[in-house]
Parts: structure tokens; sequence; C-alpha cells
């Protein structure tokens, strides 16, 4: 690995990836690489956890090809040098901020959107014109072995190299010196991540987890609600780091949401067989999920199948703080719901937990939603929607405190593997002799004028 690292330092300082044309060049050929196959790319995740051709391009593939579609279209405005003003100070001169890319980057993905979650982050490391070594999670095995053999046998490994493994392999590889590294996982990996790269004071962006607040006020459209929010929460059976991970909901509507949530979970009728519905990724997983179950409860669903890693889609009622569903990110086909009297209540209690990667509120009333966008932060969101945000790549994605740190997709995915180096750049026919000594009371009495400008 060590070996691998250095050569691709020694890449990276041929210079040939800051070249523009290299760079869409090689966008193009992720693209062809992932376009011509896409059958193969399937099958791996069907292997892995039973995820459909459909869901695999909603929700990953399209995401990619976005990305790489808006990286060719506007990676020469991105890549401009930006010209800025100059202090009168400094007169006479010019400032201007030069992109350039930082480096070797290493990227981490995971498991529960494979492809998107690992791919993502390159394409933006691409764009920018790094070098990259990139570490897919190795519990989705059959994707990470696919993902291997595509890059690997496409690309220069001193440009782009997939290396595959768990915690030793990741272990050897934050040894050694990188110029960024990308992670995306738990928090608790996360932590581990920051320490080894403050080693060489290596740039981090950390995309995390967290539980993610839905909030339902009184004024708000039900039908909808329901409809857009089973959707989210039950895509890729919950294991979906922005999936809403509890609902806090007006006492009012409780009941009300409770019936409408469980007509909508059957009419959905989510199963593999219909694409609708994934495996949870491993049997520890199941047993984690099977603990936060409460049979008192279960207002419906609830049943597990062990050895076919199915849990059906499941809502709780009469949840509290205090339960197990409560104590971490649930990462599966759960959803607790909490009811409210009050809003200012409801927002002081979602925010003694840790600042979470989303937040959705559906509401019709503007001063609930101004109230709890004011009142908590989180990463990102919607208003009315759940998951959709990270459609789109205007938005930059990532979380806050313990659910992030940095953002990336589009433009700032490119400034996520990019240093903006700023320079004042001088002639030569003139120099004020202000700052030189002797220093004089007159020669400060001009510079504090200077100040003003
Ligand atoms: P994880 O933290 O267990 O693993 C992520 C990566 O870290 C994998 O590649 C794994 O091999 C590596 N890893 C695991 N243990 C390690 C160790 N001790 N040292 C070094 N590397 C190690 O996470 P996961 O189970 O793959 O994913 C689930 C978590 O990721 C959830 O918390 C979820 O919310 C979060 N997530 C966040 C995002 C996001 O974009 N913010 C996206 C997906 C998942």
């Amino acid at each position: 690995m060590c070996q691998l690292v250095e050569n691709q330092h020694q890449y990276f300082n041929t210079h040939k990836t800051k070249n523009l044309k290299f760079r869409l060049k090689q966008l193009q050929k992720l693209e062809d690489v992932l376009k011509s196959n896409e059958k193969e790319i399937y099958k791996a995740i069907y292997k892995d956890f039973k995820k459909s051709e459909f869901d695999t391009y909603t929700s990953e593939l399209s995401l990619v090809y976005n990305d790489i579609k808006e990286a060719k279209r506007n990676l020469k405005s991105w890549g401009k040098v930006k010209s800025v003003g100059t202090n009168f100070l400094n007169f006479p001169a010019k400032s201007y901020i030069i992109p350039e890319p930082l480096g070797v980057c290493l990227i981490i993905g995971a498991w529960n959107y494979p492809y998107q979650l690992s791919l993502a982050p390159v394409v933006a490391a691409i764009a920018a014109g790094n070098t990259i070594i990139l570490k897919p999670s190795e519990i989705s095995n059959a994707t990470s072995a696919l993902m291997a053999q595509l890059v690997n046998n496409n690309f220069e490994a001193n440009y782009f190299k997939v290396i595959e493994g768990g915690v030793s392999e990741t272990t050897e590889l934050l040894n050694q010196k990188f110029d960024k590294i990308f992670f995306t996982g738990s928090t608790q990996v996360g932590k581990i991540i920051y320490q080894a790269a403050a080693k060489n004071l290596t740039p981090v962006t950390l995309e995390l987890g967290g539980k993610s607040p839905t909030f339902i006020t009184k004024s708000c459209n039900i039908k909808m609600t329901v409809k857009r929010l089973i959707w989210a929460k039950f895509l890729n059976a919950g294991q979906t780091c922005i999936a809403p991970d509890y609902i806090m909901i007006h006492q009012s509507r409780e009941q009300e949401f409770l019936k409408l949530a469980k007509a909508e979970i059957q009419k959905e009728q989510f199963s593999i067989e219909n694409g609708n519905y994934v495996q949870i990724i491993n049997e520890r997983n199941v047993e984690r999920l099977k603990k936060m179950l409460p049979q008192e409860k279960i207002y419906f669903g609830g049943n597990i199948n062990l050895k076919k890693r199915i849990i059906e889609p499941t809502l709780l009622h009469n949840v509290s703080f205090d339960d197990a569903v409560m104590q971490e990110e649930i990462f599966g086909p759960i959803l607790p719901v909490i009811s409210y009297n009050s809003l200012q209540e409801a927002i002081d209690k979602v925010n003694k937990l840790p600042k979470p990667l989303s937040c959705y509120v559906f509401t019709n009333n503007k001063s609930d939603k101004k109230k709890i966008l004011n009142q908590i932060s989180f990463g990102g969101g919607a208003i009315n929607d759940a998951v959709m945000h990270i459609t789109n790549s205007k938005l930059p994605f990532g979380g806050v405190g313990f659910s992030g740190l940095g953002n990336y997709h589009g433009e700032a995915g490119f400034r996520c593997f990019t240093h903006y180096k700023s320079v004042l750049d001088k002639p030569t026919w003139l120099e004020l002799p202000l700052k030189y000594y002797p220093h004089t009371p007159f020669k400060l009495k001009w510079i504090k004028r200077f100040m003003r400008f």
C-alpha cells in the first residue's frame, strides 16, 4: 500500500491531472465504464441485499450520472481563476484565487448505497484533478468486488485504484499520508478516521449518520405527508442515512397518521418480489433491530425472518425518548411515532440529541416551519418531503456536529477536493515607502488613512 500511495504522489506531481481535458476524459471514461456494465452492476447489488434494478438506478446510478453531467458542464467555470478586489494598502496590485487539486485522496465508502456513496465522491475528486484510492465497504462484498474489477481494469493504478478490504486494510491505508480523506459511515468509525487524519493534518470530510427527526404539525396535508414519508422511510428497508428516523407528531393528528400510514404500507406492498424492498444487510443488523421492538409498542408489522434477513415495515406507537429505539440510529424499517402537545417542547427534546444529518417538516403553517428551521441545527432536509433533497446537486450534502463535517455533490463536491490558493500579484514599477523603517508619525497617519478604503 505504501508503494501505491507513493506512486500516486509521483503521478500527481507530474501535474497531468490538473489539465481540464484530462479530467473531462476521466469523467467520460467513468461514465462509459458504468453505462456499459450496468447489467453486472444490478446483479452484484442484488446479490448483496436483493436491491432491484429500479431502486439501484433511481437511488444510486442516477445520482452518480447526474454528478458527472454537472461536472462536465461546469468544470471550466468551477476551475477558473477568480479575480477579487485588492485593498488600497497594496496598490498597485491584483488579487486572485487559484483552485488547485489537493493531491492524493483516500475515499472510504459505506455499504448501504454502495455505488453512489463510493462513486459520487470519486466524481468530485476527479473533477477537481486529484488521484484516488477508493476503499468500498467490505460488507456489500459482491459490489465491492465488481467495483474493484471495473475500476482496476480501466484506470491506471497510479491515478485511480480500488483497494478492497475491511478494518485491517483500512487501518493500513490510514497509516499512509494522504492529502485528503473522504469518509462515509458511522459516527463511531468517523472518530477513528478523524484521529488518524490528525497525525498528518490531513483535511477530512466526514459523511456520518444520526437520528433524523420528522415533524408533523397540527396543520399539515396528512395524506400527502403519509405518502411521501412512508416511501422515504422504507426505501432500502430504512437503511438510508437520511431516512426519517422517528416521527414527532402533534397529538391531534397521531391516530389519523397511524391509520393512514398502515394503509399506505399495505397499499405499497413492500417486498423483494415487487422490487421496492431489500434485505437487511446481515444477520448482525437483524439482531440489532430486533432489540428495538418492544411487542407492546408495535402498532403494525414487527414480523422478522432472521434467515431471510427480512423485517416487515413496522410502525411503533406510544414511544418515549427512553425506549431502546430512541437510543441509537435505527437504520432499518422501524418507524417510531412520538406525539407532542407543544411544538416548543418537542423541539427542545430533539435538541437534546446530537445534531442530525437531516430534518423533515410536514406542515402548512409558516410559523411552525420557521420555528423548526430556526431552532434546530441539521445537515440538510426538506419541507413537506423527505430524502429527496439529495437529488438536487445544487444543495451541498453533508452533516453537522456528530452527523458530519463538510459537504459535497455538484459544485460543493468540487470545492471539497480543492484548495483555493490566494495570490497577491504586484508589479515592480511602484513601491510606497510607508511600511519601511524609519517609522514616523507622518507614515502612520497615511497608513491609517489608507486603512479606511
Ligand atoms: P461503518 O462506519 O461501519 O463502515 C464504513 C466504512 O468504514 C467501511 O468501508 C468499513 O470498512 C470502514 N471501517 C469500519 N470499521 C473501521 C475501523 N475500525 N477502522 C477503519 N475503518 C473501518 O458504517 P456502515 O455500516 O458501512 O454504514 C452505516 C453508517 O453510515 C450509518 O451510521 C449511516 O447513517 C452512515 N451513512 C452516512 C451517509 C452519509 O452520506 N452521511 C451515507 C450512508 C451511510
